[in-house]
């Protein structure tokens, strides 16, 4: 942040008094400028009504990660609840309607302030085409999941763990809820 929203004067980082994080602050107006954690949302939608169980995936048409696959998801938006971003996002990447399901996971990424959380989904029919956001929109079935060419670590993590609930449930399990914190390595110098 550079500019004040409030005034347009330039801000500096500062700890307020009382607070004991630097935050930008105005010199101009005094406004403290907070900045929080925001909310990525998406869903895990399946499709198993004629055969064995399939995810749709997006290939993502935007940087970061152009061409990587990645469950539908993006950031809530304001006035909204997460499980209406969840279908919102849904159908936007992947033109697709969803009955939502439970809530799945929740994935910590400190390291880039998000929070991301997937909901499980059913796809009510088979008529998902990409949307602005994606070059390419399908199925997957889970032999099919091209792992090393997924987005995002927390989009890994999703499928890791919705393929091991689904080997449980074949033995009698239900779906779980699963909070995960994601740590990404430090780069090395010129990595
Ligand atoms: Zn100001």
């Amino acid at each position: 942040m550079k500019f004040c929203s409030e005034c347009a004067h330039p801000v500096a980082l500062a700890i307020p008094e009382g607070d004991n994080r630097p935050r930008y602050v105005c010199a101009q107006c005094s406004a403290i400028h907070y900045q929080n954690p925001k909310l990525v949302v998406g869903s895990v939608p399946v499709w198993e009504q004629d055969g064995p169980l399939k995810v749709l995936l997006c290939r993502r048409a935007i940087e970061p990660r152009y061409g990587y696959w990645t469950l539908p998801a993006g950031f809530m938006e304001n006035e909204e609840t997460t499980g209406q971003a969840a279908v919102r996002e849904t159908e936007e990447e992947a033109g697709a309607r969803i009955e939502l399901g439970s809530l799945f996971t929740l994935l910590n990424v400190a390291q880039v302030h998000q929070v991301h959380l997937f909901y499980l989904a059913r796809l009510l029919d088979l008529d998902f085409e990409a949307g602005v956001e994606s070059l390419e929109v399908r199925l997957f079935a889970e032999s099919e999941i091209p792992w090393d060419e997924l987005a995002f670590p927390t989009i890994r993590k999703t499928l890791e763990l919705f393929f091991e609930d689904r080997t449980r449930m074949r033995e009698g399990g239900v779906h779980g809820f699963y909070s995960h914190d994601i740590v990404r390595p430090m780069r090395s110098a010129g990595a």
